[in-house]
Formats: structure tokens, C-alpha cells, sequence
């Protein structure tokens, strides 16, 4: 069956009314970001921020109306809440913001997703000095933090204060230990949990991917949502990832939540560049003594099987739980530490997949004459 076409997903949306402005939300230039990725498609749908809690309607009907088209087998459709919905800057024509189209990050040369199956497996503990050890190799290095549920990194990298935007439009990200960061926990109080809808969620986060001044990247790790639903795959879908790194603890392998995690980057065609074990196995502060508490070596073991690489694994370390919670991930605090050393480890073989991605990417160089 023939891919759907941008043409064909538009004509579909044509048929959605927008109930307060009696006209199309085509032509009324709503619709933005059409990304059509092996059937999937996804885009999202502006409207003002006072609008936005009586929108889902609408947004659930664009979605179904994409779904029904021939080809497609899954549809996701956000609404983005932005400054100025009706276009032009005088109000002039309805046409689609030239920010809005273009592409993500264009100065960062990859993109890494930290992704696990549910939260709690330490996916931020492991973004953080994977990103710091990938800064130790002297990369550029920026860290996202898309777990919006539960934004850690500032308390990780031990960085306070507000974000400075000098102009009022763009945000200066935050930087410590010789990396940039930005999170929504620099944002808002750690004490004013938002309840976030989910369609809110993604225009939330492209906002921010956006509207900072990240400068030229050789890497950004994204510490993304925990688990597998429409907010990861949406994620996925929009943002360019060069790949993505499940990190489980050997039970949930068991339990397969990794497996969604796999499954779900497989099916948006993002690479999985393989799975780290965390908690692997418990090391006594007493004596030192290794217990293998949740069984070990399973991993590695599912991980042949499910075809994908093993990267490798962190014990279950007090020292690990009490650097990043101070806000010394280990990578930095204890660099010659096994576990910072096992970090490494990781940083180096993520990186070399990555760039073997990109040269891909850009095609052989190898010409037949
Ligand atoms: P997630 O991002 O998956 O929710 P976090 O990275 O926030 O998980 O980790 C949850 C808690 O577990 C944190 O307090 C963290 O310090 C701790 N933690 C993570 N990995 C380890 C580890 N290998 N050893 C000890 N504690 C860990």
C-alpha cells in the first residue's frame, strides 16, 4: 500500500470544524509539523492557551480523522498552545510560522533518547552520567530533561537559580560541570506539581527544545517520560533522535518493560542502540561483598534475544544514589571509581554507534565508476 501523503492528511483535517471560529482548521492554519514516519503520523493543532482545556474534542476528532486514512495505522495529533495563532505579525494572512516548520535542533549532531519501560529504574540517574562521561570525552553536551512528570536534573547537576532570557523570547540554557541543561523543573517550583493534559505535554516540550539557545551540540542526551505512551511516541516521532538507550533493571526485563521500550522506538524507526542494566547487582558498603540480588547476566541474555546490544551495568551503589541526589553525579565526583569507570564505558560504546548512524545517514562515499 502506497504511503499517505502530506496532501491526503490535510485534506482529512479539512473536514474538522473549529467550533468557536465556524471554519477549517486547514484553512484557518491551525495544523503544523505534518511528520508522516512509516505510517505514523503525527502533527499538531495551535491554539491560544485560554483555549486549550476545551480542545480535546477537536483534537480527538482530527486524530480519528487521520487514523480512518487508508495507510495510516496510528495517528498522534497535539495541541500547541502559541503566541500568535492567527499568523502573520499584523494579522494578516493565516499562513504556517516559519519556526514552526523548521526542524528541531539543527545545530546538534545527535540525539540520544534515555527511555525506559516505567519510571523508577533510575533512566535519570543514567542520562546524567552518561551525559557527563560523553562530556569527559570532549564532546559538546547538552542534557534535556523531558521527564516533565518528575524533573530531576536540577537537583542531579546541583544547579539552582531561574533561566535568563535576554531578549524575551529565547531562554539561556543552565550549565554545570561543563554542560548545558534545561528542564521545566528550572521553571516552576518543585512544590507546584502541574497537572499536565496529555496533549499539552508535547507542545510543552517543543517549546522548550526550541526556544533555547543550545548553540552547537556534538551530543544531547534527552532524558525522556518514563514509559511507552503517546507522549514518548510523539516525542520520538518529532524530535530527529539519532537513537535511543532503554535502561531496566533486571526484573522489568523479566517483566518485559523493556521490551515495550524496544518496541516502541522500532516501530518509529529510531535505532535502539542497546539496553543498560541498572541495579544489576547490590554492593555491600560494609564489606564490599557483590549480591545478586535480582538474578544477573539477564539482560544480556534478553537482550541477544531481542536482537539488540547490551551496553552494560551499574550495580546498585549507595554512592550512586547519594552523589546524583547531592547533586555530584559519580562520573564527576568519583571519576576513577568501577562505576563512573562502567559509565564510561557505556558513554564510549553510545557514542561510536551513534556516529555510526549519522556517516549512514549521509550516505556511503564509496563510488562505482
Ligand atoms: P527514574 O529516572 O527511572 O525515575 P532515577 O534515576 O530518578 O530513576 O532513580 C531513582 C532513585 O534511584 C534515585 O534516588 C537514584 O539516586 C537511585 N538510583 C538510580 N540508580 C541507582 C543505582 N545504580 N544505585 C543506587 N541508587 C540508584
Amino acid at each position: 500500500m502506497a504511503e499517505v501523503t502530506e496532501k491526503q492528511v490535510l485534506a482529512a483535517l479539512k473536514a474538522i470544524i473549529d467550533p468557536d471560529r465556524k471554519a477549517d482548521i486547514v484553512s484557518l492554519g491551525m495544523v503544523s509539523g505534518v511528520v508522516i514516519r512509516n505510517d505514523h503520523v503525527s502533527c499538531a493543532i495551535q491554539v491560544t492557551p485560554e483555549r486549550g482545556p476545551h480542545m480535546e474534542p477537536l483534537r480527538k476528532a482530527a486524530e480519528d480523522a487521520v487514523k480512518a486514512l487508508d495507510g495510516v495505522k496510528g495517528a498522534t495529533v497535539v495541541l500547541t498552545a502559541e503566541r500568535d495563532v492567527h499568523g502573520g505579525p499584523k494579522g494578516g494572512h493565516a499562513h504556517p510560522q516559519p519556526a514552526e516548520t523548521a526542524p528541531l535542533l539543527p545545530h546538534v549532531k545527535s540525539i540520544i533518547a534515555v527511555a525506559s519501560g516505567k519510571g523508577g529504574v533510575g533512566k535519570s540517574t543514567t542520562a546524567t552520567n552518561l551525559a557527563l562521561a560523553l562530556s569527559q570525552m570532549g564532546l559538546k553536551v547538552g542534557l534535556f530533561d523531558a521527564d516533565i512528570y518528575g524533573p530531576s536534573m536540577p537537583r542531579m547537576l546541583g544547579i539552582e537559580g531561574d533561566p535568563v532570557s535576554p531578549d524575551g523570547q529565547t531562554l539561556l540554557p543552565m550549565e554545570n560541570y561543563g554542560i548545558k541543561c534545561m528542564s521545566i523543573g528550572f521553571l516552576v517550583p518543585e512544590d507546584s506539581p502541574i497537572i499536565w493534559r496529555g496533549p499539552m505535554v508535547m507542545g510543552a516540550l517543543q517549546q522548550l527544545l526550541r526556544d533555547v539557545r543550545w548553540g552547537e551540540l556534538d551530543v544531547m542526551v534527552i532524558d525522556m517520560p518514563p514509559g511507552t505512551g503517546d507522549t514518548q511516541l510523539t516525542m520520538s516521532q518529532t524530535v530527529p533522535l539519532t537513537g535511543a538507550v532503554i535502561v531496566s533493571t533486571p526484573q522489568d526485563i523479566a517483566l518485559l518493560d523493556a521490551r515495550k521500550g524496544l518496541n516502541m522506538f522500532r516501530k518509529v524507526d529510531v535505532p535502539v542502540l542497546g539496553i543498560v542494566e541498572n541495579m544489576s547487582y547490590y554492593i555491600c558498603p560494609q564489606c564490599n561483598h557483590e549480591a545478586h540480588i535480582f538474578g544477573h547476566g539477564g539482560a544480556k541474555a534478553e537482550a541477544a534475544r531481542l536482537e539488540c546490544d547490551f551496553l552494560g551495568e551499574i550495580p546498585l551503589d549507595i554512592e550512586i544514589r547519594e552523589t546524583s541526589d547531592r547533586g555530584e553525579p559519580i562520573v564527576i565526583s568519583k571519576p576513577t571509581s568501577p562505576h563512573a569507570k562502567a559509565y564510561r564505558q557505556i558513554a564510549e560504546k553510545v557514542w561510536e554507534k551513534a556516529q555510526a548512524i549519522i556517516a549512514s545517514r549521509k550516505g556511503p562515499k564509496i563510488s562505482f565508476e
